[in-house]
């Protein structure tokens, strides 16, 4: 039950990959002066840091690379706290941990990202790094959160794994904080089955991001590079193949987008129209978001668990990925006291806002976060009247 990006690929991304196959160049790096060479990767580089409006961007081999990447590339590792949402997928949470950092887990509000007012509590003087993760195609609120940032002089990482796409006040995300990470996973915007990105506007952000992930190097190195790295790096390269593909869909990006909202807006119109009380939409923060998802918030969690129930779908809170509750393995972390960073129900205001809340699809199908219940971005317009006459039939036996 993949993203949209999948359900559309085809004759381009076979093309690009073909291209790769004859020229027998599967790594990033080959000979610049064969033109046999097809440059994928370096291309995809390009285009993306184009389409994301900033100078740099790095291939990774996914999005939890590209986070660790990010990370130390604004030199997050041991003594050092980043504050990101207890709502995500835990990727974000299990990469600061991978570098050496300490998460520091803060509340959503009603967009379902961070609540720049709890995020302003968790701040300490070990805090160097917010990562404001853009949950379900929906931006955070950028503008409070770069406040904050300012105000304390902390660094910003995007979490833009589930956004590709979308703009916030115009700027594409990742392009708004110091750095951005991307993911093309099969469930993502667009994919090429795993792969990610990094982004920046900062020169020396770009080429530590660079290094991390091909072993200290240089940015686009060319040959052996012994007693000039800088950093230690580990390999989260990204290949040919894999570049292509990628190429492919981001050439679709715009296409997915614009069936996604128009899909969208119709889902949602409809629903609205049934004036169900007691019943909202969850708060968009800009409505160039990617409208993957369509959320609804109930007034009580009763009712939104019953109406799941009965949808054959489940509460967000309930859902598997992306609650903080769940990730049995992240609430086993200890600092070197042994004492717990977390526990369960630590994040009251998030639990109550998961339980009230529902997700339907719209352009990822996916079980797994709550979205059971839908349509797709193949979906004609019968398929949503129908979908939506469903949903509003099973919620009103619930509410009036
Ligand atoms: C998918 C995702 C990631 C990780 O991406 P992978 O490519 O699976 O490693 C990180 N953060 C968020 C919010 C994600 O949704």
């Amino acid at each position: 039950m993949p993203g949209p990006g999948a359900y559309l690929a085809g004759e381009e991304e076979r093309k690009e990959v073909a291209e790769v196959m004859e020229s027998q160049y599967l790594s990033r790096y080959g000979s610049e002066e064969d033109p046999r060479f097809k440059r994928k990767v370096i291309t995809l580089e390009k285009e993306f840091a184009k389409r994301s409006s900033t100078q740099y961007a790095v291939a990774v081999n996914g999005g939890t690379g590209a986070i660790m990447a990010a990370l130390t590339a604004l030199g997050v590792g041991p003594g050092v706290e980043v504050i990101v949402t207890g709502y995500t997928f835990v990727a974000s949470i299990s990469a600061i941990i991978a570098v050496g950092g300490t998460p520091v887990l803060a509340e959503i509000d009603e967009s379902l990202t961070m609540d720049p007012e709890d995020l302003e509590q968790r701040i300490t003087d070990r805090t160097k790094v917010i990562m404001p993760v853009h949950m379900l195609g929906n931006p955070s609120d950028m503008d409070r959160i770069m406040a904050v940032a300012g105000k304390h002089k902390l660094l910003v990482l995007e979490d833009c794994c589930q956004a590709l796409g979308a703009c916030y006040k115009n700027k594409p995300v990742g392009s708004i904080g110091d750095v951005g990470a991307f993911s093309l996973n099969i469930n993502k915007t667009i994919t090429c089955g795993d792969g990610g990105l990094v982004i920046t506007n900062s020169k020396e952000f770009y080429e530590r991001a660079f290094g991390f992930h091909d072993q200290g190097h240089h940015p686009l190195r060319s040959g052996v590079e012994i007693g000039k790295r800088s950093i230690i790096g580990i390999n989260l390269r990204m290949n040919e193949l894999t570049g292509a593909f990628a190429l492919g869909q981001l050439k679709k990006l715009d296409t997915i987008l614009q069936k996604l909202h128009v899909r969208k807006d119709r889902f949602k119109e409809l629903i609205a129209s049934a004036e169900i009380r007691g019943m909202s939409f969850r708060k968009i923060n800009d409505p160039r978001e990617c409208a993957t998802l369509l959320t609804l918030i109930f007034q009580h969690r009763d009712t939104a668990k019953s109406i799941a129930g009965a949808l054959g779908t489940k509460t967000v809170s309930e859902s598997g990925w992306h609650v903080y509750n769940h990730m049995e393995h992240i609430l086993r972390v200890t600092d070197n006291q042994g004492n717990r960073l977390f526990h369960k129900h630590m994040l009251p205001q998030t639990d109550d806002i998961l339980e009230r809340s529902i997700n339907l699809s719209v352009g990822v199908v996916d079980p797994g976060l709550g979205a059971g219940f839908g349509i797709n971005i193949l979906s004609d317009d019968k398929e949503i009247q129908k979908k939506a006459e469903t949903f509003i039939k099973i919620a009103k036996r619930f509410i009036e």
